[in-house]
């Protein structure tokens, strides 16, 4: 169980760019950073309005010298001072990340990156290559793998059982874009813009979600080829795509849905997941993510309740509150970024042996997800066909 004890040699000192006041994203991270003592926010470019960014980085307790206006400000700033930031978090819109992941390497920084992580595999790729070379961790916020249920699943899956895993259906829906997009606030804007979104609105935006946690929980699954199809039911988001549905065949014959839509009119978010096996099956939501249905064929139907001694080790050892009491998002973000914080600590302390066993979502998770965005856009644009996973 996780309690707040130390298990890093020290804070990393932390720094944020974007995730400022009006941003939606920022105050998961810092919930999730500043949980366990394991970082110090200490400097920022929080905002595209430079300053609103100042105001509201002071508003959080920081210096005003270390409220920057603008990244670049930052990296120049911080890697002169003795006790610059040595992690940064990169929380803004999807067009920004590369270049910004690219200066803070280039600059020695370690990252930490929003999903979808870059608009290309090319990308992806110069970018992993640039962080072996500096040492440096690349840690992606895919923040719904930390619950300890998703775990749950991962160690009994390992386990077989499920049995052979046949089948597998996700859904990320929620309604809040079944309007026009007339009055939008930014944050729908460039969402909804292929030049500050990339090359696709919902299935990057909550797709990669679900696709991150499959490849958790059924790390041998690989997709052999998929279909994807979508569309924009408002039409001024064409050519990206408020609702898609993508079918995959895996090797070995297992079979594959995920459903992702923003036009789930009534819907305030279902993120769902039915594993199916031979010889049980899982579901889970992050609505409920401390239980975990489990329904073997023949028998009633478990609940399975986080926090019980009847548990995975793997799944009591992240738990934070305990069975009584209901754990939640902010309670898996804070350990998404503990992982990375340890893999940081790890990197810093030449540490190999630790960080070959050890767990985060990292540059790897975020260019898997990038690579199945570009497998989805290739099926789609070929008239929704079925296309080979590349
Ligand atoms: P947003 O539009 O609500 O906020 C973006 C923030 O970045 C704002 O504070 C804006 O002022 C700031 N910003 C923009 N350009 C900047 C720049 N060049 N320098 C400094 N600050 C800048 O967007 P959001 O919904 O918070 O999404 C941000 C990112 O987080 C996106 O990549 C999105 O996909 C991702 N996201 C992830 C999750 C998750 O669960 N992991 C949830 C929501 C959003």
């Amino acid at each position: 169980m996780i309690n707040g004890e130390l298990t890093i040699r020290r804070p990393l000192r932390w720094g944020m760019v974007g995730g400022g006041r009006t941003g939606q994203v920022g105050y998961k991270h810092r919930t999730g950073a500043l949980r366990d003592g394991t970082y110090q926010l200490l400097a920022g470019a929080f905002d595209i309005n430079a300053e609103r960014g100042r105001d509201f980085g002071v508003s959080l307790g920081l210096v005003p010298e270390r409220c920057y206006e603008t990244y670049r400000d930052l990296i120049r700033a911080e890697t002169e001072r003795p006790d610059g930031v040595e992690i940064v978090s990169v929380a803004t819109p999807n067009f920004t990340h590369y270049e910004i992941t690219k200066a803070l390497l280039d600059a020695g920084i370690h990252v930490i990156c929003e999903k979808p992580l870059f608009f290309t595999s090319a990308e992806c790729q110069e970018i992993e290559k640039l962080a072996e070379k500096k040492g440096l961790i690349v840690g992606v916020t895919y923040g719904f793998t930390g619950h300890p249920m998703v775990r749950q699943m991962a160690n009994m899956v390992k386990k077989g059982e499920l049995g052979e895993i046949r089948l597998v259906d996700m859904q990320y829906t929620h309604g809040f874009n079944a309007g026009d997009d007339v009055n939008a606030s930014d944050a729908v804007k460039w969402r909804t813009n292929p030049l500050t979104a990339g090359p696709t609105f919902v299935l990057g935006d909550i797709g990669t979600h679900v696709y991150y946690l499959s490849e958790i929980v059924l790390p041998q699954l690989r997709i052999e080829r998929l279909l994807c199809d979508r569309k924009a039911f408002i039409q001024s988001r064409s050519p990206l795509e408020d609702h898609a549905t993508v079918l995959m065949h895996y090797h070995g014959g297992a079979r594959g849905r995920i459903w992702v839509s923003s036009v789930n009119a009534g819907n305030m978010g279902s993120q769902r997941y039915r594993f199916i096996g031979s010889k049980a099956s899982f579901e889970w939501s992050d609505s409920h993510p401390d239980q975990l249905i489990y329904e073997i064929q023949g028998e009633p139907t478990q609940i399975l309740h986080h926090g019980m001694p009847y548990l995975e080790h793997e799944s009591l050892a992240i738990d934070r509150m305990g069975a009584l009491h209901t754990e939640g998002l902010g309670d898996s973000w804070a350990n998404i970024y503990l992982w990375i914080a340890e893999a940081v600590d790890a990197k810093l302390r030449g540490d190999n042996e630790f960080l070959r066993g050890h767990h985060y979502p990292g540059i790897k998770a975020g260019a898997a997800g990038v690579r199945w965005l570009e497998n989805c856009v290739r099926s789609a644009d070929a008239g929704a066909a079925w296309v080979d996973f590349h």
